[in-house]
């Protein structure tokens, strides 16, 4: 779907909200849309850590509980007004964001999920405890709040919380196609190349959960106000299972995703009280899910046999409404097994399946392109003369692995402006001396220094800040961004503004991503990519995989290069393609260290090529020299024997 569509949906959609308690002023169905909204809010936040970041979060319900008893305890020591008490709901709740990104920053998976789950748990007791601030099990009761002047009743505050899900709506939508949103979004697809192209995980980690927090709570506040009355146990394990929930089976990475994931959990337990409306609500599923399978499999977007398990699934269970007689007896059950079947088999949530089903991919246009490129401009390297001549050197580096040494000291200088060669046979060290040049490990012992400074100690992105930029052996993409979006990823550093800037899309902030996106598409064009700009990387043969990562790491302006390997899995003419890339790279000023297999390409273009076995340097000089040694013969000729 296009984008102008998807606004166009999003107004209808928002007017449609608005116009609600004009047609129907049952305050039943008002509050219940009011909930809906509510979780929304809070979902598009969580959807940031899960969705984009890949994080597991289980605490999401403790830090909805802080929004709403931050208005609570404000209300009644304070009687402070809304327009205070909302934004302090944020900024307190943003604040214990980051005490629960501090274990996300340690462990993932499984770990994280407990870890984050105890930090839920913590807060609901607290709440509890805390009696001479939170009145503990008794709750607190927060009357409607009073507007400029004017006390909102069931029906205004329905629109004020409109206002807010159409603000929050906005600021996350911005947020997530910003270079933040892109940074999110790295670090699930590979925390090391994100560390590696100068954004910190570390960093935009704690910033993911920090905004998160923010929007939980928003959504917390409003839910006080919603509620008119809050109580600890609101905030239970339940509720954060249900929001997890709410994401993955609406579907993660949408907005309209976290809308539906929020109206399943809001109403899930009413339809299921009442036979009459789940048959009507199950056949309605199995039709659409029918209807998206016969369209998915004629566009030959899937395979029958895949959408077979959601096809008989859904229609079992419309027909299963049918015959059933009394549906309190299979509550949880039939809770339980759609949960299940969501999960296991419509991954990307239920808006994912829908869109794979319905909606064309987007395919690169020609207008798109029409950026005209000046391909490498703005990476161009002057000489400069008073520099050193050595961009980098390192001194009796040593990296053991308990008692391996993978490098035993090994000292390297890479003169500036040169392709420095770096062979050897498997397992002799090369890709962890990258590693080790590059922050990933730091050396057990030795010195390397970079334009005259120490990398030793720092941080993968400082030291990719700092010029280094590199490929990775075993490809490093950010598979479910798009080519463009991976460059992109590389030009982080160029953007200068912040969330305010990125909120307001103000013009600072629309001059950069214009910029940073123009030169993405001219570093695509660099390595022949240009018309694969808006293909996932996860898609892309192998081969134009390894060029994407040297169009994402040139975006980095670096002056060294570090390539691993870039020639595996190239067929001839695209090597021929690579020799010429490297070539020009070069020429542009740009160092570079290149570890290949490769020998005739080795020998033509480095300047200078070492030697690795076994972790040691046993040669180092021109190609042709080196080529006739005798230890690296011995070396090759014995790997290959082996
Ligand atoms: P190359 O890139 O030259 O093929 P590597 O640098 O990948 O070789 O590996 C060199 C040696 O270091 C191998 O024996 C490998 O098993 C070992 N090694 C690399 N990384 C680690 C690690 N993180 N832990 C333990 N051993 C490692
Ligand atoms: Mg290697």
């Amino acid at each position: 779907m296009s984008n102008k569509n998807n606004w166009i949906v999003a107004v209808l959609g928002f007017l449609a909200l608005l116009m609600v308690p004009l047609i129907n002023q049952n305050p039943y169905y008002i509050h219940l849309i009011e909930t809906i909204m509510i979780y929304s809010i809070l979902l598009f936040g969580l959807d940031i850590v899960v969705g984009y970041t890949g994080q597991v979060s289980l605490g999401h319900s403790g830090l909805f509980g802080i929004g709403a008893y931050t208005v609570g305890v404000l209300f009644l020591k304070f009687s402070a007004p809304l327009w205070i008490i909302l934004p302090m709901g944020i900024a307190v709740t943003a604040f214990f964001g980051a005490v629960l990104a501090l274990p996300a920053l340690r462990v993932s998976g499984p770990y994280l999920a407990m870890v984050t789950l105890a930090f839920g748990t913590i807060i609901q007791i607290l709440i509890n405890e805390m009696t001479f601030m939170t009145e503990g099990p008794m709750g607190i009761k927060v009357p409607k709040p009073v507007f400029a002047g004017y006390k909102l009743d069931d029906q205004t505050y329905y629109w004020v919380v409109c206002f807010f899900l159409a603000i929050s709506l906005l600021v996350v939508h911005r947020i997530l196609k910003s270079q933040l949103g892109r940074a999110f979004e790295a670090l699930r697809g590979s925390p090391i190349a994100s560390d590696c192209m100068g954004v910190s995980v570390y960093k935009y980690k704690v910033y993911a959960f920090v905004i998160s927090a923010g929007f939980a709570g928003l959504a917390g506040s409003l839910y006080a106000y919603s509620e008119q009355y809050i109580s600890p146990n609101t905030y239970n394990f339940e509720l954060t299972v249900l929001f997890l929930l709410a994401t993955i089976m609406g579907g993660r990475k949408t907005r309209s995703g976290s809308i539906l994931g929020a109206a399943i959990i809001v109403l899930l337990p009413k339809l299921l009280d009442d036979l009459g409306t789940f048959r009507m609500v199950s056949s309605l599923l199995a039709a659409t899910i029918f209807i998206g399978a016969v369209i998915a499999v004629g566009k030959k977007r899937t395979s029958i046999r895949s959408t077979l398990v959601p096809v008989i699934g859904t229609c079992s269970l419309a027909a299963f409404s049918f015959v059933l007689t009394n549906i309190t007896d299979w509550r949880l059950s039939i809770f339980g097994l759609m949960i299940l079947f969501v999960v296991y088999y419509l991954q990307d949530g239920i808006i994912g399946f829908v869109k794979t089903a319905l909606i064309r991919n987007h395919k690169v246009q020609a207008s798109d392109l029409s950026h005209s490129i000046q391909a490498m401009s703005g990476i161009h390297h002057d000489h400069n003369a008073s520099a050193p001549s050595n961009i980098l050197v390192a001194d009796k580096v040593l990296m053991q692995f308990g008692g391996l040494k993978a490098i035993n000291e090994v000292s390297l200088t890479i003169e500036r402006g040169s392709i420095h060669g770096l062979i050897g046979p498997n397992g002799s060290g090369k890709s962890t001396m990258m590693n080790v040049l590059t922050g990933i490990y730091h050396p057990t012992d030795g010195h390397i220094d970079f334009e005259g400074k120490t990398i030793i100690g720092r941080t993968s992105s400082d030291i990719a800040l700092s010029g280094i930029a590199r490929t990775f052996q075993n490809v490093q993409l950010f598979g479910e961004m798009t080519a463009l979006q991976n460059v992109m990823v590389g030009l982080h550093h160029t953007f200068k503004s912040n969330l305010i800037d990125i909120a307001l899309n103000t013009p600072r902030y629309s001059h950069e991503e214009d910029t940073a996106t123009q030169k993405a598409f001219g570093l695509l064009q660099f390595v022949g990519l240009g018309e694969l700009a808006y293909e996932e990387a996860r898609n892309l043969p192998y081969g134009r995989q390894r060029l994407l990562e040297i169009a994402r790491a040139l975006a980095l302006d670096p002056q060294l290069l570090l390539l691993d390997e870039p020639a595996a899995g190239l067929t001839a003419p695209d090597i021929k393609e690579l020799v010429n890339i490297i070539r020009k790279i070069k020429e542009n000023g740009i160092t570079v260290v290149l570890i290949e297999h490769h020998m005739d390409m080795v020998m033509s273009i480095c300047d200078k090529v070492s030697v690795l076995d076994f972790g040691q340097k046993i040669a180092e000089g021109k190609p042709a020299d080196v080529q006739a040694d005798e230890k690296v013969i011995e070396a090759y000729l014995g790997a290959s024997a082996a």
